[in-house]
């Protein structure tokens, strides 16, 4: 089957060299000239891959990468005039896979496009003690059984496995793993906390998510 790639970007050029090269790789390709109709489009055609370039019309690429990642574990390789290195370490935080600096290679960019959906096919596992996290299946199990999390919650969990041990703020959660969306002084994150804490205890799993008093929440390292 055909894999599709949706490039946003604003240079109709640069969209036009990248678009040739992936069709002649034998990819579907779609194009969005900025961040919200390349959200849109990302929402329509649930696309095998994105590729995001930084500086957009209407939206930071960075922003919309990890607009992205909420919903989605599409392989994402930024575009990116700069070349700061805190910048490559904020991207890749905000849940880009790859980027590429311009000017770049055409070819280059398919190559590291073939990686990523090799990477993507071959599936992310997240494993953590008897925690098995696959973030592109939306499945979780531990210690060989399914946990059945919510999509909220399979969200919270991955976010917190990704760097098991470090201590998430209720506020740092409810930015990523909500959008920042939560009206102050709400408890969504603590009854989410409680009702996977509930899911992975009836599975045995007890003492996995750690709360630190007065600070937040990590997932225990084992
Ligand atoms: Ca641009």
């Amino acid at each position: 089957m055909e894999q599709c790639i949706l490039i946003i970007e604003d240079n109709p050029d640069i969209t036009r060299v990248v678009q040739y090269e992936l069709e002649q790789a034998g990819y579907r390709v779609l194009t969005a000239p900025d961040g919200v109709s390349g959200l849109t489009l990302a929402r329509e055609h649930n696309p095998d891959l994105v590729i995001l370039d930084l500086g957009l019309p209407d939206f930071d690429g960075a922003e919309i990468a990890r607009r992205l990642r909420r919903t989605s574990n599409v392989p994402i390789i930024i575009l990116t005039a700069l070349d700061a290195v805190e910048r490559k370490v904020s991207l890749l935080e905000a849940g880009a896979d790859d980027y590429l600096t311009k000017p770049f290679h055409p070819e280059e960019l398919v190559a590291r496009v073939k990686v990523q959906l090799r990477h993507q096919q071959h599936g992310e596992v997240i494993a953590i003690g008897g925690l098995e996290i696959h973030p592109q299946k939306r499945y979780c199990q531990y210690s060989g059984q399914e946990v059945r999390l919510s999509p909220k919650e399979f969200d919270l969990l991955t976010f917190l496995a990704r760097q098991p041990g470090r201590v998430y703020s209720r506020e740092e959660i409810e930015r990523e793993v909500w959008n920042g969306e939560l009206p102050q002084n709400s408890n969504v994150v603590d009854v989410h906390m409680a009702n996977m804490r509930a899911k992975l205890r009836d599975l045995d799993g007890y003492g996995l998510i750690r709360t630190v008093r007065g600070i937040g929440y990590a997932l225990k390292t084992p």
